[in-house]
């Protein structure tokens, strides 16, 4: 089994979803875990069921609380070594309807919360007792980071650009063994995508079964993707062997990119 024992792994968004997913996987691989979101009570559930872990409340749109985050998670468990940017949120609206505060909405939460995670925790991961491996940030983007979808442009704009600042950082940050990839899941069964579909739902007259009937078709394998699969595609890149894996983004859609 892959271990991470002696790893300490930030996870953002970990409050549900995908990031409950990803925080239980890297805590039973053996690292402690620093759980940020913006409510503390999924944040504190999910922390005492796992092994080393502390919540933190922290809005990744902002500067300050980025800081504060980091300087929480270090206090807690020493330096970080393992970044997951995954806080994240999605809107549709079709783009004539799409007015400035819902660009930027996704802009923030999607990309700017990822850069300012990771820049905040840069020190941590950069300095020099931390030897040559082990060093990881893995951007949650998404399969709208890779191809185009109708009424969801600002988060399509916003999670390819994710999808860019992971290339362009795994380049700067090679030399110093950091290795830096975005994992892009397709449709994924979590609180998100359930909103999404009551969305359609409502705006369609179809039902909430016939929009998750057509959403299931995009992708080949005629299913959502688990959480538990997004996370298993993190474990690996967080893992020694993938040291050599960066400026990656890698699509976990059942063949739909
Ligand atoms: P989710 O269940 O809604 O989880 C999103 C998490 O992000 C929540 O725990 C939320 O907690 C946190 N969050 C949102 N805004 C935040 C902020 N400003 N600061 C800190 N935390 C914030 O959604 P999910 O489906 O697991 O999504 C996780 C990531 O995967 C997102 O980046 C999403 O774009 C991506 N993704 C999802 C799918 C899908 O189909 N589900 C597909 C591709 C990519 P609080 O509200 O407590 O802050």
């Amino acid at each position: 089994m892959a271990t991470l024992q002696g790893k300490h792994a930030l996870v953002t968004g970990a409050g549900s979803g995908i990031g409950t997913a990803i925080a239980r996987t890297l805590s039973t691989a053996g690292a402690a875990v620093s759980l940020v979101g913006r409510r503390a009570r999924p944040l504190r559930d999910l922390a005492a069921g796992l092994g080393s872990a502390t919540a933190i409340v922290a809005d990744v749109t902002s500067e300050e609380q980025t800081q504060h985050m980091v300087a929480a998670a270090h206090e807690a468990h020493g330096p970080i070594d393992i970044v997951i940017a995954n806080a994240g949120a999605a809107e549709s609206a079709p783009f004539s309807k799409v007015d400035l505060a819902h660009w930027q909405r996704m802009i923030d939460v999607n990309l700017t919360g990822a850069f300012l995670t990771a820049r905040a925790a840069l020190p941590d991961l950069t300095r020099k007792a931390a030897g040559t491996a082990g060093r990881r940030i893995v951007f949650i983007a998404s399969t709208a980071g890779l191809k185009g979808y109708r009424y969801v442009a600002p988060y399509c704009a916003a999670k390819h650009g994710l999808v860019g600042l992971a290339r362009a950082l795994a380049a700067e940050l090679a030399p110093q063994g950091i290795a830096v990839n975005a994992v892009c899941p397709g449709f994924t069964d979590t609180p998100l995508l359930h909103a999404s579909l009551d969305n359609i739902a409502r705006t369609t007259g179809r039902s909430h079964t016939q929009a998750e009937a057509d959403i299931k078709r995009l992708n080949p394998q005629g299913r959502f993707v688990r959480p538990e699969e997004v996370a298993e595609t993190v474990l690996w890149l967080c893992t020694a062997g993938a040291q050599a894996i960066t400026g990656q983004a890698i699509s976990v859609s059942g063949g739909e990119v």
